[in-house]
């Protein structure tokens, strides 16, 4: 059940997607037109569709653009779009932008002000916030 981390296969500046839809450029073109899955310009893992990190070299793919951006940039590097992803300050480690605990260490971001807050804490240290940890976030 390991079939879904293969890599892609190449050819002559070509890729193609694990779907076997078709060959696609490697220059201009990340995602495969057929199953929306993208490959990973790095490790040329074909990634699934809804992941926004390669789940083999953790470099992401930018929302509004479609770059892969290298693991320790947080801006994308060809439109500056903000990665949607958030990364706990303690352990580094990037969590799912819905993700209201940090995956490494357990800490919790506010879903108000975005503070990153111990894990015992009931409510949010962050400036004038206090929030509870349950809190909905606006919006
Ligand atoms: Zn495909
Ligand atoms: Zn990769
Ligand atoms: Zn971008
Ligand atoms: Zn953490
Ligand atoms: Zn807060």
């Amino acid at each position: 059940m390991s079939e879904a981390t293969e890599a892609a296969e190449t050819r002559d500046g070509m890729w193609q997607c694990v779907c076997g839809n078709g060959w696609w450029n490697k220059n201009a073109r990340s995602t495969c037109e057929g199953c929306g899955r993208w490959k990973c310009s790095r490790c040329q893992k074909i990634n699934e569709v809804d992941v926004e990190e390669c789940a083999k070299c953790k470099c992401w793919k930018c929302s509004r653009c479609q770059k892969i951006n290298e693991v320790d940039v947080e801006e994308c590097a060809k439109c500056g779009e903000t990665r949607t992803m958030w990364r706990c300050l303690d352990c580094k480690r990037f969590n799912d932008q819905y993700a209201i605990s940090c995956e490494g260490c357990e800490r919790w971001r506010c879903p108000l002000c975005l503070h990153i807050n111990e894990v015992d804490a009931g409510e949010c240290a962050g400036d004038g916030c206090g929030c509870p940890k349950d809190a909905e976030p606006e919006g």
